[in-house]
Protein backbone atom coordinates (compact mmCIF):
# COMPACT_ATOMS: atom_id res chain seq x y z
CA UNK A 1 0.00 0.00 0.00
CA UNK A 2 1.27 3.00 -0.78
CA UNK A 3 0.91 5.86 1.36
CA UNK A 4 0.30 9.05 -0.73
CA UNK A 5 -0.37 11.30 2.13
CA UNK A 6 3.35 12.65 2.53
CA UNK A 7 3.78 13.29 -1.21
CA UNK A 8 6.13 15.80 -1.77
CA UNK A 9 7.22 16.19 1.80
CA UNK A 10 10.38 15.08 4.05
CA UNK A 11 9.80 12.72 6.75
CA UNK A 12 11.62 11.55 9.86
CA UNK A 13 11.30 7.88 10.25
CA UNK A 14 12.66 6.05 13.54
CA UNK A 15 12.98 1.76 14.09
CA UNK A 16 14.29 -0.29 11.21
CA UNK A 17 13.04 -3.35 11.99
CA UNK A 18 10.27 -5.09 9.81
CA UNK A 19 7.12 -2.75 9.76
CA UNK A 20 9.61 0.16 10.11
CA UNK A 21 11.09 -0.95 6.78
CA UNK A 22 7.97 -1.60 5.06
CA UNK A 23 6.59 1.88 5.94
CA UNK A 24 9.33 3.71 4.85
CA UNK A 25 9.34 2.19 1.25
CA UNK A 26 5.18 2.79 1.31
CA UNK A 27 6.35 6.47 1.90
CA UNK A 28 8.77 6.41 -0.80
CA UNK A 29 6.05 4.91 -3.20
CA UNK A 30 4.13 7.41 -2.82
CA UNK A 31 6.12 10.14 -2.95
CA UNK A 32 7.29 10.81 0.23
CA UNK A 33 10.95 11.73 0.81
CA UNK A 34 12.13 9.59 3.77
CA UNK A 35 14.85 10.21 6.32
CA UNK A 36 15.45 6.92 8.34
CA UNK A 37 17.57 5.55 11.63
CA UNK A 38 17.47 3.16 13.94
CA UNK A 39 19.70 3.09 17.15
CA UNK A 40 20.55 -0.26 16.12
CA UNK A 41 23.54 -0.33 13.61
CA UNK A 42 22.65 -3.21 11.60
CA UNK A 43 19.02 -2.52 11.16
CA UNK A 44 20.87 0.56 9.66
CA UNK A 45 23.27 -0.99 7.19
CA UNK A 46 19.81 -3.47 6.88
CA UNK A 47 17.80 -0.44 5.12
CA UNK A 48 20.29 1.16 3.22
CA UNK A 49 21.24 -1.29 1.15
CA UNK A 50 17.47 -1.94 0.45
CA UNK A 51 18.05 1.88 -1.20
CA UNK A 52 16.28 3.85 1.98
CA UNK A 53 18.23 6.78 2.85
CA UNK A 54 19.59 6.93 6.31
CA UNK A 55 21.22 9.51 8.18
CA UNK A 56 21.39 9.99 12.32
CA UNK A 57 18.39 11.95 13.13
CA UNK A 58 20.72 13.05 16.26
CA UNK A 59 22.32 15.59 14.08
CA UNK A 60 19.62 16.12 11.65
CA UNK A 61 17.74 19.51 11.31
CA UNK A 62 14.33 18.29 12.41
CA UNK A 63 12.70 21.99 10.76
CA UNK A 64 12.74 20.30 7.39
CA UNK A 65 10.57 17.19 8.68
CA UNK A 66 6.35 17.40 8.54
CA UNK A 67 6.23 14.34 10.93
CA UNK A 68 7.89 11.84 12.70
CA UNK A 69 7.11 8.16 11.70
CA UNK A 70 8.03 5.83 14.78
CA UNK A 71 8.19 2.11 14.86
CA UNK A 72 5.36 0.56 16.80
CA UNK A 73 8.09 -0.61 20.04
CA UNK A 74 9.48 2.65 20.60
CA UNK A 75 8.24 4.57 23.19
CA UNK A 76 6.10 7.38 23.41
CA UNK A 77 5.61 8.88 26.57
CA UNK A 78 6.58 5.47 29.02
CA UNK A 79 8.77 5.53 31.33
CA UNK A 80 10.34 8.46 29.18
CA UNK A 81 9.66 9.83 25.46
CA UNK A 82 12.11 8.57 23.07
CA UNK A 83 14.88 10.86 22.00
CA UNK A 84 13.41 11.54 18.58
CA UNK A 85 9.93 12.17 20.48
CA UNK A 86 11.58 14.96 21.94
CA UNK A 87 13.49 16.36 18.83
CA UNK A 88 9.76 16.16 17.20
CA UNK A 89 8.28 18.31 20.08
CA UNK A 90 10.87 20.33 19.88
CA UNK A 91 10.29 21.21 16.20
CA UNK A 92 6.44 20.82 16.46
CA UNK A 93 5.80 18.04 14.36
CA UNK A 94 3.57 15.15 14.19
CA UNK A 95 4.42 11.74 15.44
CA UNK A 96 2.47 9.09 14.41
CA UNK A 97 2.95 5.28 13.18
CA UNK A 98 1.86 2.62 10.50
CA UNK A 99 -1.85 1.96 11.82
CA UNK A 100 -2.08 6.18 11.41
CA UNK A 101 -1.04 6.14 8.03
CA UNK A 102 -3.21 3.01 7.00
CA UNK A 103 -6.14 4.93 7.91
CA UNK A 104 -5.34 8.37 6.43
CA UNK A 105 -4.60 6.21 3.09
CA UNK A 106 -7.96 4.63 3.60
CA UNK A 107 -10.04 7.98 4.07
CA UNK A 108 -8.68 9.53 1.32
CA UNK A 109 -8.42 6.80 -1.34
CA UNK A 110 -10.86 4.15 -0.73
CA UNK A 111 -13.31 4.84 2.16
CA UNK A 112 -16.05 1.46 0.92
CA UNK A 113 -12.58 -0.86 1.92
CA UNK A 114 -13.70 -2.05 5.07
CA UNK A 115 -11.74 -1.74 8.43
CA UNK A 116 -11.86 -3.83 11.54
CA UNK A 117 -9.72 -3.04 13.98
CA UNK A 118 -9.02 -5.46 17.43
CA UNK A 119 -7.59 -4.13 20.72
CA UNK A 120 -7.96 -5.67 24.83
CA UNK A 121 -5.33 -6.87 26.64
CA UNK A 122 -5.99 -10.90 25.62
CA UNK A 123 -7.84 -12.80 22.48
CA UNK A 124 -6.59 -10.08 19.98
CA UNK A 125 -4.70 -12.33 18.18
CA UNK A 126 -7.06 -15.27 18.16
CA UNK A 127 -9.89 -12.79 17.77
CA UNK A 128 -8.56 -11.30 14.06
CA UNK A 129 -7.85 -14.69 12.80
CA UNK A 130 -11.05 -15.75 13.63
CA UNK A 131 -12.55 -12.97 12.32
CA UNK A 132 -10.38 -13.34 9.03
CA UNK A 133 -10.95 -17.26 8.89
CA UNK A 134 -14.95 -16.33 8.92
CA UNK A 135 -14.44 -14.02 6.02
CA UNK A 136 -12.34 -15.44 3.94
CA UNK A 137 -14.30 -18.73 4.28
CA UNK A 138 -17.41 -17.15 3.41
CA UNK A 139 -15.47 -15.79 0.06
CA UNK A 140 -15.01 -12.25 1.22
CA UNK A 141 -11.85 -10.39 0.56
CA UNK A 142 -10.24 -10.36 4.05
CA UNK A 143 -6.87 -8.92 4.37
CA UNK A 144 -5.26 -9.89 7.84
CA UNK A 145 -2.61 -7.74 9.66
CA UNK A 146 -0.96 -5.20 11.64
CA UNK A 147 0.16 -6.83 15.46
CA UNK A 148 0.06 -10.39 13.85
CA UNK A 149 1.29 -11.20 10.61
CA UNK A 150 1.99 -8.82 8.00
CA UNK A 151 2.62 -5.22 8.88
CA UNK A 152 -0.37 -2.75 7.76
CA UNK A 153 1.28 -1.30 4.69
CA UNK A 154 1.79 -4.86 3.42
CA UNK A 155 -1.29 -5.80 2.46
CA UNK A 156 -2.75 -5.99 -0.38
CA UNK A 157 -3.68 -2.28 -1.52
CA UNK A 158 -7.12 -0.93 -1.02
CA UNK A 159 -9.77 -1.79 -3.48
CA UNK A 160 -13.62 -1.50 -2.51
CA UNK A 161 -14.67 -5.20 -1.49
CA UNK A 162 -11.57 -5.93 0.53
CA UNK A 163 -12.20 -6.24 4.34
CA UNK A 164 -8.84 -4.94 6.36
CA UNK A 165 -8.57 -7.22 9.94
CA UNK A 166 -6.37 -5.40 11.71
CA UNK A 167 -4.85 -6.31 15.33
CA UNK A 168 -3.83 -2.84 17.07
CA UNK A 169 -1.81 -2.82 20.22
CA UNK A 170 -1.72 0.15 22.67
CA UNK A 171 1.22 1.37 21.49
CA UNK A 172 -0.38 1.10 17.91
CA UNK A 173 -3.62 3.21 18.95
CA UNK A 174 -1.26 5.29 20.57
CA UNK A 175 0.56 6.34 17.10
CA UNK A 176 -3.09 6.42 15.60
CA UNK A 177 -4.86 9.12 16.78
CA UNK A 178 -6.69 9.36 13.65
CA UNK A 179 -7.88 5.29 13.59
CA UNK A 180 -11.46 5.67 12.11
CA UNK A 181 -12.68 1.63 11.81
CA UNK A 182 -16.01 0.35 10.53
CA UNK A 183 -16.08 -2.06 13.08
CA UNK A 184 -13.57 -1.39 16.80
CA UNK A 185 -13.29 -3.88 19.16
CA UNK A 186 -12.15 -3.93 22.83
CA UNK A 187 -12.18 -7.21 24.26
CA UNK A 188 -11.27 -6.81 27.78
CA UNK A 189 -9.07 -4.84 30.32
CA UNK A 190 -6.45 -5.91 32.76
CA UNK A 191 -3.30 -4.70 33.93
CA UNK A 192 -0.37 -4.81 31.64
CA UNK A 193 2.03 -3.02 29.89
CA UNK A 194 1.81 -0.69 32.64
CA UNK A 195 5.61 -0.34 32.07
CA UNK A 196 5.27 1.65 28.88
CA UNK A 197 1.93 3.34 29.75
CA UNK A 198 1.83 4.13 33.01
CA UNK A 199 -1.20 4.38 35.37
CA UNK A 200 -4.19 1.79 34.31
CA UNK A 201 -6.39 4.83 33.49
CA UNK A 202 -3.66 6.12 30.61
CA UNK A 203 -3.87 2.61 29.11
CA UNK A 204 -7.50 2.37 29.92
CA UNK A 205 -7.63 5.81 27.39
CA UNK A 206 -5.97 4.68 24.74
CA UNK A 207 -7.46 1.74 24.20
CA UNK A 208 -10.98 3.86 24.66
CA UNK A 209 -10.05 6.14 21.77
CA UNK A 210 -10.18 2.78 19.34
CA UNK A 211 -13.96 2.21 19.92
CA UNK A 212 -14.94 5.75 20.60
CA UNK A 213 -14.12 6.43 16.67
CA UNK A 214 -15.33 3.41 15.68
CA UNK A 215 -18.80 3.19 13.62
CA UNK A 216 -19.60 0.29 14.81
CA UNK A 217 -18.25 -0.80 18.48
CA UNK A 218 -18.18 -4.16 20.22
CA UNK A 219 -16.77 -4.05 23.54
CA UNK A 220 -16.50 -6.78 26.45
CA UNK A 221 -18.70 -5.70 29.54
CA UNK A 222 -16.88 -8.31 31.62
CA UNK A 223 -14.48 -5.86 33.78
CA UNK A 224 -15.14 -2.42 34.76
CA UNK A 225 -13.20 -0.63 33.11
CA UNK A 226 -14.51 -1.81 29.50
CA UNK A 227 -17.99 -1.37 31.02
CA UNK A 228 -17.83 1.91 31.63
CA UNK A 229 -15.88 2.59 28.37
CA UNK A 230 -18.70 0.96 27.02
CA UNK A 231 -21.64 3.47 28.29
CA UNK A 232 -19.78 6.04 27.91
CA UNK A 233 -18.98 5.10 23.63
CA UNK A 234 -22.77 4.97 24.15
CA UNK A 235 -23.67 8.20 25.34
CA UNK A 236 -22.03 9.78 22.76
CA UNK A 237 -24.30 8.37 20.28
CA UNK A 238 -22.11 5.44 18.55
CA UNK A 239 -23.43 1.97 17.76
CA UNK A 240 -22.27 -0.42 20.61
CA UNK A 241 -22.47 -3.77 20.48
CA UNK A 242 -21.54 -5.30 24.18
CA UNK A 243 -20.19 -9.21 24.75
CA UNK A 244 -19.63 -10.81 27.93
CA UNK A 245 -18.07 -13.84 28.91
CA UNK A 246 -19.27 -14.13 32.17
CA UNK A 247 -23.07 -13.34 33.34
CA UNK A 248 -25.86 -12.84 30.66
CA UNK A 249 -26.87 -9.52 29.21
CA UNK A 250 -30.18 -8.40 27.64
CA UNK A 251 -28.69 -6.53 24.84
CA UNK A 252 -25.53 -8.53 22.42
CA UNK A 253 -23.91 -11.63 22.70
CA UNK A 254 -22.99 -13.70 25.65
CA UNK A 255 -21.16 -16.88 26.83
CA UNK A 256 -23.12 -19.70 28.62
CA UNK A 257 -20.92 -22.80 29.08
CA UNK A 258 -20.22 -23.61 25.14
CA UNK A 259 -23.29 -21.84 23.67
CA UNK A 260 -22.94 -18.30 22.39
CA UNK A 261 -26.57 -16.27 22.94
CA UNK A 262 -28.26 -13.35 21.49
CA UNK A 263 -29.65 -11.33 23.57
CA UNK A 264 -32.22 -8.72 22.05
CA UNK A 265 -34.64 -6.09 24.99
CA UNK A 266 -34.01 -9.01 27.67
CA UNK A 267 -34.83 -11.78 25.15
CA UNK A 268 -32.55 -14.18 24.79
CA UNK A 269 -31.37 -17.05 21.91
CA UNK A 270 -28.99 -20.04 21.08
CA UNK A 271 -26.81 -18.18 18.38
CA UNK A 272 -23.88 -20.96 17.85
CA UNK A 273 -22.23 -24.29 19.84
CA UNK A 274 -19.09 -24.24 20.25
CA UNK A 275 -18.73 -27.50 22.59
CA UNK A 276 -17.23 -29.34 19.15
CA UNK A 277 -15.02 -26.81 18.40
CA UNK A 278 -11.24 -27.44 19.86
CA UNK A 279 -9.86 -24.89 18.78
CA UNK A 280 -12.16 -22.52 20.93
CA UNK A 281 -12.03 -24.18 23.75
CA UNK A 282 -12.77 -22.55 27.15
CA UNK A 283 -14.88 -19.69 27.86
CA UNK A 284 -12.01 -16.82 27.36
CA UNK A 285 -12.43 -18.42 23.34
CA UNK A 286 -16.56 -18.31 24.10
CA UNK A 287 -15.45 -14.20 24.48
CA UNK A 288 -13.42 -13.79 21.27
CA UNK A 289 -16.29 -15.83 19.12
CA UNK A 290 -18.82 -13.39 20.25
CA UNK A 291 -17.04 -10.25 19.73
CA UNK A 292 -16.02 -12.05 16.09
CA UNK A 293 -19.67 -12.55 15.54
CA UNK A 294 -20.63 -9.16 16.24
CA UNK A 295 -18.41 -7.76 13.93
CA UNK A 296 -18.91 -10.20 11.15
CA UNK A 297 -22.55 -9.65 11.38
CA UNK A 298 -21.88 -5.90 11.35
CA UNK A 299 -19.95 -6.11 7.94
CA UNK A 300 -22.89 -8.18 6.40
CA UNK A 301 -21.82 -11.99 7.15
CA UNK A 302 -24.69 -14.11 7.48
CA UNK A 303 -25.44 -16.36 10.70
CA UNK A 304 -24.97 -19.45 8.50
CA UNK A 305 -22.24 -18.35 6.94
CA UNK A 306 -20.14 -17.21 10.81
CA UNK A 307 -21.15 -20.75 12.00
CA UNK A 308 -19.81 -22.57 9.62
CA UNK A 309 -16.53 -20.45 9.99
CA UNK A 310 -16.61 -20.96 13.39
CA UNK A 311 -16.56 -24.42 13.06
CA UNK A 312 -13.49 -24.89 10.68
CA UNK A 313 -11.12 -22.38 12.63
CA UNK A 314 -7.92 -24.14 12.41
CA UNK A 315 -6.65 -21.87 15.26
CA UNK A 316 -3.72 -20.27 16.31
CA UNK A 317 -0.09 -21.78 17.09
CA UNK A 318 0.89 -20.98 20.75
CA UNK A 319 -2.09 -20.37 22.41
CA UNK A 320 -3.92 -23.78 23.77
CA UNK A 321 -2.80 -25.41 20.94
CA UNK A 322 -2.92 -29.49 21.06
CA UNK A 323 -0.13 -30.91 19.71
CA UNK A 324 0.24 -34.26 20.72
CA UNK A 325 -1.21 -37.05 22.21
CA UNK A 326 0.14 -40.12 24.70
CA UNK A 327 -2.65 -42.58 25.45
CA UNK A 328 -5.18 -40.37 27.43
CA UNK A 329 -2.76 -37.63 28.02
CA UNK A 330 -3.23 -34.38 25.27
CA UNK A 331 -0.20 -31.86 25.30
CA UNK A 332 -0.77 -28.27 25.42
CA UNK A 333 1.17 -25.78 23.95
CA UNK A 334 0.24 -22.50 25.29
CA UNK A 335 3.41 -20.46 25.33
CA UNK A 336 1.78 -16.92 24.32
CA UNK A 337 0.82 -16.87 28.36
CA UNK A 338 3.49 -14.35 29.04
CA UNK A 339 1.70 -13.65 32.08
CA UNK A 340 -0.61 -15.07 35.01
CA UNK A 341 -3.68 -13.29 33.27
CA UNK A 342 -3.07 -15.19 30.53
CA UNK A 343 -2.45 -18.68 31.51
CA UNK A 344 -5.76 -18.73 33.47
CA UNK A 345 -7.66 -20.09 30.43
CA UNK A 346 -5.93 -22.71 29.87
CA UNK A 347 -5.83 -23.76 33.33
CA UNK A 348 -9.81 -23.63 33.28
CA UNK A 349 -9.97 -25.80 30.79
CA UNK A 350 -8.58 -28.81 31.25
CA UNK A 351 -9.19 -31.14 34.37
CA UNK A 352 -6.28 -32.60 35.45
CA UNK A 353 -2.84 -30.25 34.73
CA UNK A 354 0.85 -31.29 34.48
CA UNK A 355 1.61 -28.17 34.55
CA UNK A 356 4.68 -26.60 32.78
CA UNK A 357 5.22 -22.76 33.87
CA UNK A 358 8.00 -20.65 34.28
CA UNK A 359 10.63 -17.84 32.20
CA UNK A 360 10.73 -14.69 33.32
CA UNK A 361 8.38 -13.48 35.87
CA UNK A 362 5.72 -10.67 35.78
CA UNK A 363 5.18 -8.63 38.54
CA UNK A 364 2.70 -10.42 41.29
CA UNK A 365 4.13 -14.22 39.85
CA UNK A 366 1.41 -16.65 40.18
CA UNK A 367 -0.64 -15.83 42.99
CA UNK A 368 -3.65 -14.77 41.46
CA UNK A 369 -3.62 -18.06 39.50
CA UNK A 370 -4.50 -19.84 42.73
CA UNK A 371 -7.89 -20.72 42.38
CA UNK A 372 -6.88 -23.25 39.64
CA UNK A 373 -4.15 -24.85 41.85
CA UNK A 374 -6.92 -28.17 42.59
CA UNK A 375 -6.98 -28.66 39.23
CA UNK A 376 -3.14 -29.08 39.29
CA UNK A 377 -1.59 -32.65 39.63
CA UNK A 378 2.24 -31.45 39.27
CA UNK A 379 4.12 -28.25 38.50
CA UNK A 380 7.55 -28.33 36.79
CA UNK A 381 9.16 -25.09 36.74
CA UNK A 382 11.44 -24.05 34.44
CA UNK A 383 13.74 -20.65 34.12
CA UNK A 384 14.44 -17.95 36.12
CA UNK A 385 10.60 -18.21 37.85
CA UNK A 386 11.45 -21.07 39.06
CA UNK A 387 12.12 -20.62 42.96
CA UNK A 388 10.01 -17.83 43.13
CA UNK A 389 6.67 -19.87 41.78
CA UNK A 390 8.03 -23.31 44.08
CA UNK A 391 7.31 -20.46 47.02
CA UNK A 392 3.79 -19.70 46.07
CA UNK A 393 2.40 -22.99 44.94
CA UNK A 394 4.91 -25.64 47.24
CA UNK A 395 2.35 -25.65 49.63
CA UNK A 396 -0.65 -26.44 47.75
CA UNK A 397 0.45 -28.99 45.19
CA UNK A 398 3.49 -31.15 44.42
CA UNK A 399 6.21 -29.11 42.56
CA UNK A 400 9.44 -30.06 40.91
CA UNK A 401 11.94 -27.80 39.54
CA UNK A 402 12.77 -29.28 36.47
CA UNK A 403 15.07 -26.15 35.17
CA UNK A 404 14.85 -26.93 31.14
CA UNK A 405 11.21 -27.47 29.15
CA UNK A 406 12.90 -30.57 27.69
CA UNK A 407 13.34 -32.42 31.25
CA UNK A 408 10.03 -30.70 32.15
CA UNK A 409 8.48 -32.64 29.37
CA UNK A 410 10.00 -35.94 29.82
CA UNK A 411 9.26 -35.75 33.46
CA UNK A 412 5.65 -34.51 32.92
CA UNK A 413 4.76 -37.18 30.38
CA UNK A 414 6.27 -39.88 32.70
CA UNK A 415 3.83 -38.72 35.65
CA UNK A 416 0.66 -38.32 33.33
CA UNK A 417 1.44 -41.76 32.29
CA UNK A 418 1.81 -43.42 35.34
CA UNK A 419 -1.09 -41.94 36.10
CA UNK A 420 -3.09 -43.17 33.00
CA UNK A 421 -6.25 -40.74 33.75
CA UNK A 422 -7.19 -38.41 30.89
CA UNK A 423 -4.92 -35.40 31.47
CA UNK A 424 -3.03 -32.35 30.11
CA UNK A 425 0.43 -31.49 29.98
CA UNK A 426 0.35 -27.95 29.47
CA UNK A 427 2.47 -25.74 28.53
CA UNK A 428 1.36 -22.39 29.96
CA UNK A 429 4.08 -20.68 31.69
CA UNK A 430 2.97 -17.21 33.11
CA UNK A 431 6.08 -15.68 32.27
CA UNK A 432 7.89 -13.96 29.22
CA UNK A 433 10.38 -16.63 27.79
CA UNK A 434 13.79 -14.53 26.63
CA UNK A 435 15.83 -16.40 29.51
CA UNK A 436 15.73 -19.52 27.82
CA UNK A 437 14.85 -18.76 24.40
CA UNK A 438 13.99 -15.21 21.96
CA UNK A 439 10.53 -15.34 22.44
CA UNK A 440 7.62 -17.09 22.90
CA UNK A 441 7.31 -18.55 19.36
CA UNK A 442 10.54 -20.50 19.83
CA UNK A 443 9.53 -21.54 23.28
CA UNK A 444 6.13 -23.23 21.63
CA UNK A 445 8.55 -24.90 18.62
CA UNK A 446 10.82 -25.98 20.94
CA UNK A 447 7.72 -27.13 23.40
CA UNK A 448 6.77 -29.28 20.05
CA UNK A 449 10.23 -30.77 19.38
CA UNK A 450 10.65 -32.26 22.25
CA UNK A 451 7.31 -33.45 22.88
CA UNK A 452 7.30 -34.94 18.81
CA UNK A 453 10.56 -37.36 20.54
CA UNK A 454 8.58 -39.15 23.34
CA UNK A 455 8.27 -42.37 22.30
CA UNK A 456 4.58 -43.52 20.98
CA UNK A 457 3.52 -40.07 20.71
CA UNK A 458 1.04 -39.53 18.12
CA UNK A 459 1.32 -35.94 16.95
CA UNK A 460 -2.16 -33.56 16.17
CA UNK A 461 -0.34 -31.18 14.07
P1 LIG B 1 -3.18 -11.36 22.39
O1 LIG B 1 -2.98 -11.27 20.91
O2 LIG B 1 -4.09 -10.28 22.92
O3 LIG B 1 -1.93 -11.48 23.19
P2 LIG B 1 -3.96 -14.15 21.99
O4 LIG B 1 -5.20 -14.41 21.21
O5 LIG B 1 -2.67 -14.33 21.31
O6 LIG B 1 -4.03 -12.69 22.63
O7 LIG B 1 -4.00 -15.05 23.30
C1 LIG B 1 -2.96 -14.91 24.27
C2 LIG B 1 -3.23 -15.70 25.50
O8 LIG B 1 -4.34 -15.17 26.18
C3 LIG B 1 -3.52 -17.16 25.23
O9 LIG B 1 -2.63 -17.88 26.02
C4 LIG B 1 -4.95 -17.40 25.63
O10 LIG B 1 -5.07 -18.55 26.41
C5 LIG B 1 -5.35 -16.17 26.41
N1 LIG B 1 -6.60 -15.58 25.91
C6 LIG B 1 -7.09 -15.67 24.65
N2 LIG B 1 -8.25 -15.01 24.54
C7 LIG B 1 -8.52 -14.48 25.75
C8 LIG B 1 -9.57 -13.68 26.28
N3 LIG B 1 -10.60 -13.30 25.53
N4 LIG B 1 -9.50 -13.33 27.59
C9 LIG B 1 -8.48 -13.71 28.36
N5 LIG B 1 -7.46 -14.45 27.93
C10 LIG B 1 -7.46 -14.85 26.65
Amino acid sequence: IAVTSFAGRRVALFGLGGSGLATAQALKAGGAEVVAWDDNAASVEKAAAVGIFVQDLKTADWTHFTALILAPGVPLTHPKPHWTVDAAEAAGIEVIGDVELFARERRALCPEASLIAITGTNGKSTTTALIAHILTASGRDAQMGGNIGRAVLTLDPLTPERIYVVECSSYQIDLAPSLDPDVGILLNLTPDHLDRHGAMENYAAIKERLVAQSRTAVIGVDDAWCEAIADRVALWGRSVMRIARHRPIGDGFFVDGSHILRAEAGQAELFADLSGIATLRGTHNGQNACAAIAACLSVGVSPEEIRAGLASFPGLKHRMQPVGRLGPVVFVNDSKATNADAAAPALASFERIYWIAGGVPKEGGVESLRDFFPRIAKAYLIGQAADAFAETIGAALPVEKSGTLEAAIAHAAADAGAAGLDAAVLLSPACASFDQYKNFEMRGEAFVTHVAALPGVTMLI
